[in-house]
C-alpha cells in the first residue's frame, strides 16, 4: 500500500534534490488545502509551530537568503506541505531529535500566479524539523527595496506587506491565517542600517549588522513582518515608542502622543494588552497600506504625520487589531470582516474615549459614506460580510463591506442590548478565543448563545453575513454636529455668497473631507480654484485633505488646471487608497493617456500590491 501510494504522487510533484527550481520538470496540480481555498498547506496532517529564520539582506541583488527552520508537529503524516512563491530553494533537510539532519528530495507543485507554489517535503515518523534553505526573488511581492533616493535619509530601505497571502514570498510557511505559530529570527543587514521585525525588537542600531528577534506569542503568518532602514527609536511612553527615519522620528512621538491614552482606554474597554511593547514604525510614503498591524510593532504610512495628530485614528485601529485581528484571527480570508469590522468598531469606541463624542460621531459618519460609496460600486455577492473568495485574490475581500458594514453591525449589537452588555461580550469573546482563528460560523454560534440569547433577542445575524445591503435592523446614519455647520458653510459657498475664512481654523480633517466630498459633481470648476486660492487645497501636506480635493477636481473638470499638483502626489505617495479614486477618476474623466504617463513615472516607486491594483485599474 505504501509502495503504491508512492508511485502515485511521484507522478504528481516534482522531485528536486538540491536543485535549482528552474531545472525542475513539469509539474502537476496540488490542490489547495481543505481548510483554506487560499493556502496549499496541510496543517491537518503536519503542522509547522515555530520558526527560527535566519537571514541575510543583500540591497544590491535584492534579495534576503538564509534558512527557515521548522519545528514540526504531525502524528505520522507522510509529508509537509509548505506554500511559497518564487523562493529559490537550494537544499532541504529533515532532522530527528538528537540525530543529525540529513539533505531530503522534495517536491514542487506547479506554481499558480495568486498562490505561488506548494514545497511538499516527505516526513519520517520521528523528523521534527525542516530545514529549508532559500533565497527570495528580487521581485517577490511581500518585499519592497527602496532606492536611497525614496527615503528620507538617502540610505536604502526594505519592507515587508504580508497581509493577506504575501509572506510566502519571503518565507517558506504554511501561509494560512488558522495556522499560528511562533519564531525567532537572525538578521543581517549592511551596517548603517537596522532591523525590525513584528517581534521584540532592538532599540539602537549596532555595529555588528546583526539582530535578533523573538515573537513568542503564536501570530498567524501575515503578521510576519520585517523592515531594514536607516531608523532611530524615541519612547513616547513606558510601553511605547516610535520607530522612523532621523529626520521623522521626533516629529512622530509627538504626533503619536496620544498613544498611550488610546491603550489606557483600549485596555478599560477590552482587557489587559497582550503583546508586551506597542510600538510604531513609520515607512516611507511608498507604503501600500494606512498602516498594517503587525504585532509588537505597527506599520505606518508617513501621510498620517501632518502637525496636528489629527490623522491618529488610524493608530487608534492598528492598536485595536492587538484585540480584533491579532488575538482573534479570521480562520480565512472569507471571514475577513470578522478581523476588520470588529476592529473598526474599537477604534471608534477608542476615539471616542480619547477624543470625545463628537469626533467620534464625525468618523462614524465619514464611515458611512465609505460604505454607501462601496455599496453603489460593488456587486451584490459582495456586499455579503461572509465571502466566497475561492479562485479570487483575497485582496478582493478588502472593500468597506468588511471594514464599516461589520462595523455597523458591531454599533447595532451594542445598541441593540446595551452598551455595558456589548462591552461584556466582547471583552469574553476576546478571553475566550484568545491566540485561536475563528470562522463566521463559530462567530455567529457563539454571539447566539452569549449575546442574543441571554439577552432574549431575535436579532437576525444572517440578515447581515449573507445577504447584500444593509439590514432593515442597522442603525440610521450618525448625524454630527460639527458636520451641521460644514454642511451649512458649503450650502453658503456654492450659493455664490464669499466663503468666510475664518470659521474653518478649528476645523480637523474630518471637517475638511466632510466639506470636500459634499460638494455635488456639477459645482462649477471656477468656483472650487477661488477655494484653492484661498485654501491652498492643491499644495495641502494633509494627504488626506490633498486627495479628497484632487478628485473633486478631476471629477468637475477642475483636475486639469491642477495635474502637476496631482502628479506630484502620485508619484510621492503609494498609498492604495488614495490613489485608486485618483487613477480612476481620471480614467473615468478623458484622461487615461495622461494616467497612464503618470502611473509609468510613478510605478516603479509602488509596492506590488498597489502596482497590482492599478495594473487592473488603467488595463497596463
Ligand atoms: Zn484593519
Amino acid at each position: 500500500m505504501k509502495y503504491t501510494f508512492f508511485l502515485f504522487v511521484s507522478l504528481l510533484f516534482c522531485f528536486v534534490s538540491a536543485c535549482d527550481t528552474d531545472q525542475a520538470t513539469p509539474l502537476t496540480d496540488i490542490s489547495v488545502s481543505s481548510h483554506d481555498v487560499h493556502s496549499f498547506s496541510n496543517p491537518e496532517q503536519a503542522r509547522a509551530t515555530h520558526l527560527n529564520l535566519e537571514l541575510a539582506t543583500d540591497f544590491e541583488a535584492k534579495t534576503l537568503s538564509g534558512t527557515a527552520t521548522w519545528d514540526v508537529s504531525h502524528d505520522g503524516a507522510r509529508w509537509i506541505i509548505f506554500d511559497t512563491d518564487e523562493l529559490k530553494i537550494t537544499k532541504v533537510e529533515v532532522k530527528a531529535k538528537d540525530k543529525a539532519s540529513k539533505e531530503i528530495d522534495y517536491m514542487l507543485g506547479k506554481p499558480n500566479d495568486m498562490l505561488g507554489r506548494a514545497l511538499q517535503v516527505p516526513l519520517m515518523p520521528d523528523v521534527d524539523q525542516v530545514i529549508i534553505h532559500y533565497e527570495t526573488s528580487p521581485t517577490a511581492e511581500a518585499l519592497q527595496w527602496l532606492e536611497p533616493s525614496q527615503t528620507s535619509t538617502s540610505k536604502p530601505f526594505m519592507f515587508s506587506q504580508g497581509q493577506a497571502i504575501l509572506t510566502r514570498s519571503w518565507v517558506p510557511i504554511q501561509d494560512s491565517p488558522s495556522n499560528r505559530i511562533t519564531y525567532e529570527a537572525t538578521i543581517k543587514t549592511p551596517k548603517e542600517l537596522m532591523a525590525v521585525m513584528s517581534a521584540e525588537n532592538p532599540r539602537e542600531r549596532n555595529d555588528s549588522g546583526v539582530y535578533t528577534f523573538r515573537m513568542p506569542q503564536p501570530i498567524p503568518p501575515y503578521l510576519m513582518a520585517i523592515a531594514v532602514g536607516n531608523l532611530r527609536f524615541k519612547a513616547i511612553g513606558d510601553q511605547t515608542g516610535v520607530y522612523a527615519e532621523p529626520g521623522n522620528v521626533d516629529f512622530a512621538a509627538r504626533e503619536f502622543a496620544q498613544v498611550d491614552d488610546m491603550m489606557e482606554a483600549a485596555e478599560r474597554l477590552y482587557g489587559a494588552y497582550p503583546w508586551g511593547r506597542y510600538d510604531i514604525l513609520v515607512l516611507p510614503p511608498s507604503f501600500p497600506f494606512g498602516g498594517m498591524e503587525n504585532p509588537k510593532l505597527t506599520f505606518a504610512t508617513p501621510t498620517i504625520l501632518v502637525g496636528d495628530s489629527s490623522l491618529t485614528s488610524l493608530i487608534a485601529h492598528e492598536l485595536a487589531h492587538s484585540w480584533s485581528g491579532n488575538l482573534v484571527t479570521n480562520a480565512t480570508w472569507d471571514d475577513f470582516w470578522l478581523n476588520e469590522g470588529t476592529t473598526t468598531y474599537i477604534e471608534r469606541r477608542i476615539m471616542e474615549e480619547v477624543s470625545g463624542r463628537d469626533y467620534a460621531d464625525m468618523l462614524l459618519t465619514l464611515g458611512r459614506q465609505d460604505l454607501q460609496d462601496d455599496l453603489d460600486d460593488l456587486d451584490e455577492v459582495d456586499q455579503h460580510l461572509r465571502l466566497d473568495l475561492k479562485g479570487r485574490n483575497p485582496d478582493d475581500g478588502m472593500t468597506d463591506i468588511a471594514y464599516e458594514k461589520g462595523s455597523l453591525l458591531m454599533q447595532t449589537l451594542e445598541v441593540e442590548v446595551g452598551r455595558e452588555k456589548f462591552d461584556a461580550f466582547l471583552r469574553n469573546y476576546f478571553g475566550t478565543h484568545q491566540f485561536q482563528t475563528i470562522t463566521t460560523d463559530q462567530f455567529v454560534a457563539y454571539a447566539t448563545r452569549n449575546l442574543l440569547e441571554p439577552n432574549n433577542s431575535n436579532f437576525d445575524l444572517g440578515a447581515w453575513i449573507d445577504a447584500p445591503g444593509i439590514p432593515s435592523s442597522a442603525l440610521a446614519a450618525p448625524t454630527s454636529k460639527r458636520f451641521e455647520q460644514v454642511d451649512s458653510l458649503r450650502t453658503t459657498f456654492i450659493a455664490g455668497e464669499i466663503f468666510p475664512k475664518f470659521t474653518t481654523s478649528s476645523w480637523s480633517t474630518n471637517e475638511w473631507l466632510y466639506f470636500i466630498r459634499g460638494f455635488p459633481v456639477n459645482v462649477d470648476g471656477y468656483r472650487l480654484s477661488q477655494l484653492d486660492k484661498i485654501y491652498k487645497l492643491k499644495s495641502s501636506g494633509n494627504a488626506e485633505i490633498a486627495a479628497a480635493w484632487y478628485e473633486l477636481a478631476l471629477r468637475n473638470g477642475y483636475g486639469n488646471d491642477i495635474l502637476p499638483e496631482i502628479e506630484a502626489f502620485l508619484v510621492r505617495i503609494g498609498r492604495r487608497k488614495f490613489l485608486t479614486p485618483l487613477y480612476r477618476a481620471m480614467k473615468e474623466r478623458g484622461l487615461l493617456t495622461q494616467a497612464k504617463e503618470i502611473y509609468a513615472k510613478a510605478r516603479p516607486g509602488y509596492h506590488a500590491v498597489t502596482r497590482g491594483t492599478m495594473d487592473n485599474l488603467l488595463g497596463v
